[in-house]
């Protein structure tokens, strides 16, 4: 039989807004130390804005936002569909592209046919024709992070660097845009920190719990992000599949560890965390994935999460 503490305990969850649906990861939670937000739609509210951006040499800002939109035509990421919202906004007509590509944790690419209608960017004889162009069947396009030009070991170029140093001193991350192999231009995109994240991390320090925070963005983003929530531990551009390591690493050094997160590549870190907390409005795999799930959508439940926690095991003592 159910024991009659348990039972109790769920329903309260439920009237808290929890759904459990693991309830010895509950009763953990009244022990965690260490707590480990997802940044992007989990501390954030997840919805990205064009805020600005920048082309080099001779191309205009609008080739820029015309290429970048074609690449992330079949992308589901926020950035992606911020980018196509300014497109939109801009009234600009976006070529097809085939072969798309989603660059896993750093980008998308794909390729404008040499013959899309609208002409293409940079085919109007405006002078940006350069060798790599010549060829018949098209170009790549490629849009992605600072991670993607670290792999790709290109460099922005001065005046980018510049645009997205400026960019990251007001919290706001950036992604290039390369045609071929050659960058073309940035935009910065901003997101917003959710009111309810700061009085979630003030409750969990409260409660003497460290807070880190997880997350594949820039760097820069995600230390201006995580200093003025006061979020003690900063885990950036970490790709999809090493999220779960990081739990790991924690574990190890001796902490019990909760991960809270919204996405498809949280999926493996809530897996592996000792409470795997899903945001409601989250992916599937991540409400799936997870012990607690946050019916409202709220920071702050993970603080009334480890409460309630220590409130009703305490009696099964
Ligand atoms: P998070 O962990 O914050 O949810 P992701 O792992 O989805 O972030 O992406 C990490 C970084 O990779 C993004 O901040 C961005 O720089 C880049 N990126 C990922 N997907 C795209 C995309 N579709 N277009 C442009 N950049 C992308
Ligand atoms: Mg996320």
């Amino acid at each position: 039989a159910v024991p009659l503490v348990v039972a109790i305990n769920t329903s309260m969850a439920a009237r808290n807004g929890m759904l459990v649906r693991d309830r010895i990861a509950m009763e953990r939670a009244r022990d965690l130390d260490t707590v480990v937000f997802d940044k992007t739609g989990t501390l954030t509210e997840g919805e990205q804005g064009v805020v600005d951006v920048t082309a080099v040499d001779d191309w205009e800002a609008d080739d820029v936002v015309t290429l970048a939109a074609a690449a992330e035509g079949d992308s589901e990421h926020v950035i992606a569909q911020a980018i196509r919202e300014e497109a939109g906004d801009r009234d600009l007509s976006v070529p097809d592209v085939r072969g798309f590509e989603a660059l896993e944790g750093r980008g998308v690419r794909a390729t404008v046919e040499r013959d899309a209608t609208p002409a293409v960017v940079g085919d109007s004889g405006r002078g940006r024709a350069t060798a790599d162009t010549a060829d018949r069947d098209g170009y790549t396009v490629s849009v992605g992070g600072p991670n993607l030009l670290r792999h790709l070991e290109i460099g922005p170029g001065d005046a980018l660097e510049r645009f997205a140093e400026a960019a990251g001193e007001r919290g706001e991350g950036v992604v290039y845009i390369l045609r071929d192999d050659r960058v073309v231009g940035a935009i910065a995109l901003a997101d917003v920190i959710r009111d309810a994240s700061y009085e979630a991390i003030d409750a969990l320090h409260g409660m003497g719990v460290e807070v880190a925070m997880l997350t594949g963005d820039d760097r820069d983003v995600a230390h201006s992000v995580a200093d003025d929530l006061g979020i003690d531990t900063v885990f950036a551009e970490v790709l999809p599949e090493d999220k779960d390591e990081k739990i790991v690493e924690l574990q190890d050094r001796g902490h019990l560890v909760a991960m809270v997160g919204d996405g498809v590549n949280d999926a493996p870190a809530l897996t592996r965390s000792d409470v795997g907390i899903a945001i409601g409005s989250g992916t599937d795999v991540a409400v799936e994935s997870a012990d607690v799930v946050l019916v409202e959508n709220d920071p702050r439940d993970v603080a009334r999460l480890v409460r309630l926690s220590a409130k009703s095991y305490r009696k099964m003592q």
